[in-house]
């Protein structure tokens, strides 16, 4: 007797759905994703049998196999993407894992107003139309010491900001820059292409160690809109520089009737130099010294929602402000309530470095982390795992305060039967997902970036990806 093809023993669509476990999977799922399911199982059953050299199935273990492929991929495909992590990388503002994290007060605010409505563009007291940015920019000129003469704006991300400032004060005029300053801030936002696409004409000036105010001076011609300054963030020029100090360049600007448009890029609103760290320029020294236009970023040292934040002379912000981009770059209102609650926690100084995550964690004592690091080997104890404690260093990241190292305690994790690859990827792909990174062949876990509230989470993902078959 001629063997029949195998691939005529794949379940069909309409008995793989008669299945009971099948049956459960379409209350939890849907028909139509289940179909799908179906179809790719039986297109991955094709494929196994092809492989199989003629070996001969049982149409009992194809079923079995087949609902087995079906509820797998229902289950893969019904996780959210964008899942909560662990970050154990050390690198307190990780771009990849979503830079900063908020604080307690600012995901509340953001809660309630997803939830219900809220006074996004209305005044309660008078019952008239508002204005959306007011929510912000009142607590933004008290927290900046800003006077009346001044306004702040917010929109999408700091990219934006700049985007906006160089084309609502200079389109078809020039920029002038320094040279050292044409920098490029991650991928797709270099300064010049910036200053580009917003149709002003970029004019360098000095080299790319040394500018003094006379090269600005002798740039400066009847075509002049703007003299723009930007805080090279991610990285660091040292030996022989030089630059002149703000107050110049604004001094230079006030002569000559040109505004000055100062990127900060970080934009620390807190002198975090009191706390060990390296000075980062701050909102406040940018408007002592003059500066006409500021942009700095909501998610950076800010530890707020990803937004872009501009203080200024009144005139110019309000010119941003009547610009049709600003339509194009507006804040929606989450944002709009995670900055406002980030903002007031500013009031107090205190409060701010303690509740705003970002704060806290780039000004958390080593002891701190070092009892951190001791209470997550402790719940490792039982694991077949090589864990040890070493200290190591935490960086800033987000493209701020470069090449500043933080001292820290990281746990290390080896296994006997697992690659550390292996382990690594069992930890991304887990739930939570959680990231470290591998030295000299050991998964390193920096505990400045973990909260305490994530340790039993953190200890369960690692049991988890030790016993995973
Ligand atoms: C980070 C940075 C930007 C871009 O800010 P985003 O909020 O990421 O858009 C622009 N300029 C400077 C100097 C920066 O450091």
């Amino acid at each position: 007797m001629s063997q029949q093809s195998p691939l005529r023993l794949i379940p069909k669509t309409d008995r793989v759905l008669d299945e009971p476990a099948v049956v459960a999977l379409i209350e939890r799922h849907g028909r139509n994703q289940v179909m799908h399911a179906i179809h790719s199982a039986q297109e991955a059953l094709r494929g196994e049998l092809r492989s199989s050299n003629g070996h001969q199935p049982d149409a009992a273990v194809l079923m079995i196999r087949a609902v087995q492929l079906v509820s797998r991929q229902l289950d893969a495909s019904s996780r959210r993407t964008l899942r909560r992590a662990i970050n154990a990388t050390g690198v307190v503002l990780h771009t990849g894992l979503g830079r900063a994290v908020l604080s307690e007060a600012a995901a509340k605010a953001v809660a309630e107003v997803a939830r219900g409505h809220s006074l996004l563009e209305v005044d309660a007291e008078t019952g008239e139309r508002g204005q959306r940015l007011d929510h912000i920019s009142s607590l933004l000129r008290e927290l900046c010491g800003l006077g009346d003469d001044y306004d702040a704006l917010l929109v999408n991300n700091n990219a934006a900001a700049v985007f906006l400032a160089v084309n609502a004060l200079a389109s078809g005029r020039e920029v002038i820059i320094s040279r050292g300053q044409l920098v490029e801030i991650g991928g797709s936002f270099r300064i010049p292409d910036v200053i580009r696409s917003a149709r002003a004409r970029l004019v360098e000036v000095g080299t790319t160690n040394r500018v003094r105010i006379g090269d600005y001076a002798a740039g400066i011609t009847a075509e002049t809109a703007l003299l723009m300054r930007v805080h090279p963030s991610n990285f660091r020029i040292v030996g022989f520089t030089e630059e002149p100090p703000l107050a110049e360049l604004v001094a230079l600007g006030r002569e000559r009737g040109i505004p000055v448009l100062d990127d900060l890029g970080s934009g620390a609103v807190i002198d975090l130099t009191r706390y060990g760290l390296t000075a980062e320029p701050t909102v406040h020294a940018s408007v002592e010294a003059g500066a006409d236009v500021i942009t700095f970023s909501g998610d950076k040292l800010l530890g707020g929602p990803q937004a872009g934040l501009v203080v200024g002379r009144k005139d110019l912000v309000q010119r941003m402000k009547r610009h049709p981009l600003m339509r194009v770059l507006r804040p929606d209102k989450l944002t709009l309530a995670a900055m406002e609650a980030t903002l007031r926690l500013y009031r107090d100084e205190d409060r701010a470095i303690r509740e705003i995550p970002t704060l806290a964690e780039l000004t958390a004592s080593p002891q701190v982390i070092r009892e951190r690091a001791e209470r997550l080997s402790s719940l490792l104890m039982d694991l077949p795992l090589a864990v040890t404690l070493e200290t190591g260093k935490s960086q800033v990241g987000g493209g701020s305060l470069p090449g500043e190292e933080l001292p820290t305690t990281v746990v290390a994790l080896q296994s006997e039967s697992i690659p550390t690859v292996v382990l690594a990827r069992r930890l991304r792909t887990g739930e939570p997902s959680v990231w470290g990174r591998i030295q000299r062949d050991r998964l390193l876990l920096d505990l400045r970036t973990v909260t305490d509230a994530e340790l039993g989470g953190l200890a369960a993902a690692i049991k988890a990806a030790v016993d995973s078959p």
